[in-house]
């Protein structure tokens, strides 16, 4: 989608460092990371946020899941880790790509701001 970030992301058009990519997905590290580690999984088709998404997104939005296990793995979460996705403007969802950040290495805090 033309001015979407994260297209671009997904298309090379912007650099960001990669973590894990197929042809499906692309992580990529966050560029302000609220974590020792925070990086973002994102779907490279377009899909604006998880309140657009349609019956056709299942296999995708299910591969997604399960390949986030293997990046925290990856990525030495061994101890735990926070998956977030922002919806909308109370979400804060200020992309509008729909995207997962995974965020680890820290203890988190209840309830989230
Ligand atoms: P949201 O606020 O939509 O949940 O999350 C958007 C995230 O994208 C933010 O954490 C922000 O730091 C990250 N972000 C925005 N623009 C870029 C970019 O150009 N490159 C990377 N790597 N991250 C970005
Ligand atoms: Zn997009």
């Amino acid at each position: 989608m033309a001015d979407c970030i994260f297209c671009k992301i997904a298309q090379k058009e912007i650099p960001s460092s990669v973590v894990y990519e197929d042809e499906n997905l692309l992580c990529f590290h966050d560029l302000e990371p609220q974590a020792p580690v925070h990086v973002l999984i994102i779907p490279k088709k377009h899909i604006a946020s998880l309140d657009a998404v349609t019956q056709e997104d299942a296999a995708l939005l299910g591969g997604l899941l399960l390949k986030t296990g293997e990046i925290a793995k990856l990525l030495g979460l061994e101890n735990g880790y926070r998956l977030v996705s922002n919806c909308g403007e109370d979400g804060l969802q200020t992309v509008r790509h729909l995207h997962f950040h995974l965020l680890g290495k820290r203890k988190m805090t209840w309830p989230p701001g």
